[in-house]
């Protein structure tokens, strides 16, 4: 019998599937708002690492102080925006107001774990889900039957809750047990995106995430401390190894040469998965299990953070569906923009005609970013500043 279970298994308030950063937000969001017992398991110990682009956009900030997390002073970046670099062209947008930081995710997720454990949340590693147990997928309103819980098995006993939760990544077994997964075929018609990421020990030259763009590929350059920075390198269609896709930025596989390398290479894809749905019976899916569009716009640590507080609330509250809809809510606006991205990143003349645009009117991308992360309504960013931008693309469009 593994530490802390017990004979016939374990009961708890919430079981939490995947102890990453959605699973533990979650976890430590359900403990504020007064649910008594929380369970994390997760397969891995800690420090969990992760392929990520590292960079936190400012609302993911404030949502993780919100809940409670102190990261280590130091030990990560401020980051004060975005800079596209396609070609000879840069452009450059500020964050409003508050920065975003870049932090390794090792040290993200120590933060973490040492916030739920503060909360008096119980964490169990290397325990891995292995089925869920049928009575999980009952609809609640249907007479909650105490002889049959919900919950999953693991290898040394089954752990029951009232509410569980698949924060189990992207490639989600839950959803799958739960009947979530989107059809394969439909998988198979899709664009694929792969993304390969490293770590170098050289200063950073830049207090933005730096975005180079070739055709196909891109590259992120988040600083993630006074001396180190990370690069993810994303590519359509296949999955590539890091240093034949770095050669495709001439100019920045030129500014890391020499430099040491502080990582191994880690790889993920296809980033893409969609979930037919993020509730059934006394599951809930959250972060990258619940579905995932693309890397491109950096902000996946986010939208985990808020669907967190939003699952939390819902199952304090005894209403699941509460957050079927605001899960709904969350990510319409950001994952519009990155399949605007995607779009942009899979028509080269439109992309570059975007980064000039972008590169003459610094003060539009500032509006773009402000939208982007929440600082600004999209209904505020107004018709003139859409115009400006239309205008820029139709002036750059014939040069
Ligand atoms: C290349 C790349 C760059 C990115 N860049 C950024 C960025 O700059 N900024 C940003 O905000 N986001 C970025 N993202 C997205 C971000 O990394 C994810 O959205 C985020 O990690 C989601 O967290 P999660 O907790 O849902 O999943 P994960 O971090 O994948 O955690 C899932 C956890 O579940 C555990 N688990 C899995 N199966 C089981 C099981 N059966 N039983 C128990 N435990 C299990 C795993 O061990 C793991 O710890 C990027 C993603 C990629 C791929």
């Amino acid at each position: 019998m593994s530490e802390g279970s017990q004979p016939g298994g374990t009961h708890c308030d919430l079981l939490v599937v995947g102890g990453g950063p959605a699973g533990l937000a979650t976890a430590l969001a359900a403990r504020q708002r007064g649910v008594e017992r929380v369970v994390v398991i997760d397969g891995q110990r800690p420090p969990i690492d992760k392929p990520c682009g590292e960079g936190l956009m400012p609302d993911g900030v404030r949502q993780l102080e919100a809940l409670g997390v102190t990261l280590p002073q130091g030990r990560f970046a401020p980051i004060a925006g975005i800079r596209y670099v396609d070609g000879p062209t840069t452009a450059e947008g500020s964050f409003p107001a508050e920065v975003g930081l870049g932090i390794r995710r090792t040290l993200l997720h120590a933060a973490m774990v040492e916030a739920a454990h503060k909360a008096e949340i119980e964490l169990r590693w290397t325990t891995k889900a292995t089925a869920l147990l049928p009575a999980t997928l009952d609809d609640p309103a249907s007479n909650i039957d105490r002889q049959s819980p919900a919950g999953v098995e693991t290898a040394s006993e089954p752990i029951t809750a009232r509410w569980v939760v698949a924060a189990d990544g992207l490639n989600s077994r839950l959803r799958g047990w739960a009947g979530l997964d989107e059809r394969p075929s439909r998988v198979a018609r899709r664009p694929r995106r792969f993304a390969v990421r490293r770590h170098f020990r050289i200063a950073p030259w830049s207090d933005k995430v730096e975005v180079h763009w070739s055709d196909g590929a891109e590259a992120y350059v988040t600083p993630v401390g006074a001396g180190e920075v990370g690069v993810a390198l994303l590519v359509a269609g296949q999955s590539a190894r890091f240093e034949p896709l770095l050669a495709r930025f001439p100019a920045l596989a030129a500014r890391l040469q020499g430099a040491e390398v502080a990582s191994r290479i880690q790889g993920r894809g296809p980033l893409e998965r969609r979930a037919r749905g993020v509730t059934r019976g006394r599951l809930a899916l959250v972060g990258d299990a619940g579905g995932y569009v693309d890397a491109i716009t950096g902000e996946g640590l986010s939208l985990a953070f808020h669907q967190a507080i939003a699952l939390a609330t819902a199952i304090h509250r005894d209403a699941l569906a509460e957050y079927a809809r605001a899960h709904g809510r969350i990510g319409r606006l950001p994952n519009g923009i990155t399949r605007l991205m995607l779009a942009m990143e899979r028509r080269p003349r439109l992309r570059r005609m975007v980064v000039r645009a972008l590169a003459a009117e610094p003060q539009l991308f500032n509006r773009v970013l402000a939208v982007h992360c929440r600082h600004l309504p999209l209904a505020r960013f107004g018709a003139a500043n859409a115009a400006r931008l239309a205008k820029w693309l139709l002036l750059t469009s014939g040069s």
